[in-house]
């Protein structure tokens, strides 16, 4: 950041698979490249206990195993990384100008969007006053808190019914409440099925209890659920950065775009690809 005057030739914004992988095939290209990252770098990932479909790993490799081996790799091909959260993105006369809520700046030729998709939010009485209180979007590596514990989950794709399966090994009940059919793959429905402490229910929350924190929930059908948490993972849209898209330099890569094939695999293989259009761009811009 102390060379602010001359602008980056990419900038890549997030540190998860998609950023990791856009700043490494960067880097090796030689080009001048920064990252910023407001938390951990790893992103989603990071917090994955085991990723068993990782190409190249036959035995799953934990997800912190996984991303400092990227964070090692695209640092050794020269990326700099920089932690700060990305609050606005406008285009300048030669680059695009990038400020930080901390208000810091950058000037980058392109930028690579890697910011991950944003989870759908619960819309029924109380999830928002109980967010961060027992009501959050996934357990990712801190499964075993709830151990004994009765836990829900919402939603009804793979992303539930991974972490139903997940959370069932040291819960004492899981509740899985999906409006329609589970839509996930085989083997995740095998896992659900295995454990005998997964009920699941079809219908719709329509209000999430407790005072200070999550005691239970009541479903349609008026039926009366006790949890000590609440997972809500009822999808994920775009990031809200994935809007900038259509502007010249400015490419989005991973969860960031949306769609629903969001896996560290198909993030990563994007970070790639969203580097190589930067590059391309680069080579041919006016
Ligand atoms: C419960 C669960 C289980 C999963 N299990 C698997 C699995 O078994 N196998 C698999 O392949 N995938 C799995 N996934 C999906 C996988 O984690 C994601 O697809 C992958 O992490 C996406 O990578 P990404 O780089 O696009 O985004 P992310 O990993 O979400 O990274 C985005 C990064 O951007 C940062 N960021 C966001 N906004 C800003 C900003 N304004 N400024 C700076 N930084 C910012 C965030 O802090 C974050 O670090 C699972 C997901 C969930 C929720």
């Amino acid at each position: 950041m102390s060379r602010a005057a001359l602008p980056w030739e990419a900038v890549v914004v997030g540190g998860g698979p998609a950023g990791l992988a856009a700043g490494l095939q960067l880097s090796r290209a030689g080009l001048r490249t920064v990252l910023l990252e407001r938390g951990a770098l790893g992103g989603q990932a990071r917090r994955l206990s085991v990723i068993e479909n990782a190409p190249g790993w036959p035995g799953g490799v934990s997800g912190p195993r996984l991303m400092s081996a990227y964070v090692r790799q695209a640092r050794a091909w020269g990326l700099k990384t920089v932690r700060g959260e990305l609050a606005g993105l406008a285009p300048g006369v030669r680059a695009q100008r990038l400020t930080l809520t901390d208000g810091r700046r950058l000037s980058a030729l392109s930028v690579v969007l890697a910011t991950g998709a944003r989870f759908k939010p619960l819309k029924a009485p109380g999830a928002e006053r109980l967010w961060g209180r027992g009501v959050q979007h996934a357990a990712f590596d801190a499964a075993g808190a709830w151990r004994g514990r009765a836990v829900a989950v919402i939603g009804g794709g793979e992303a539930a019914v991974h972490q139903a399966a997940h959370l069932a090994r040291s819960a004492r009940v899981v509740t899985l409440v999906a409006r329609g059919p589970l839509k996930a793959h085989r083997l995740l429905l095998a896992r659900l099925a295995a454990r005998p402490n997964v009920a699941v229910r079809r219908g719709r929350v329509l209000r999430v209890e407790g005072r200070g924190r999550v005691t239970g929930l009541v479903l349609s059908g008026g039926e009366r659920l006790k949890a000590s948490a609440v997972f809500v993972l009822i999808g994920a849209r775009a990031s809200a950065w994935a809007r900038f898209a259509s502007r010249p330099g400015v490419f989005v890569a991973g969860d960031a775009r949306g769609g629903l094939e969001r896996q560290v695999a198909v993030a990563a293989g994007d970070g790639m690809a969203a580097a190589m259009r930067a590059m391309r761009w680069l080579r041919e811009r006016p």
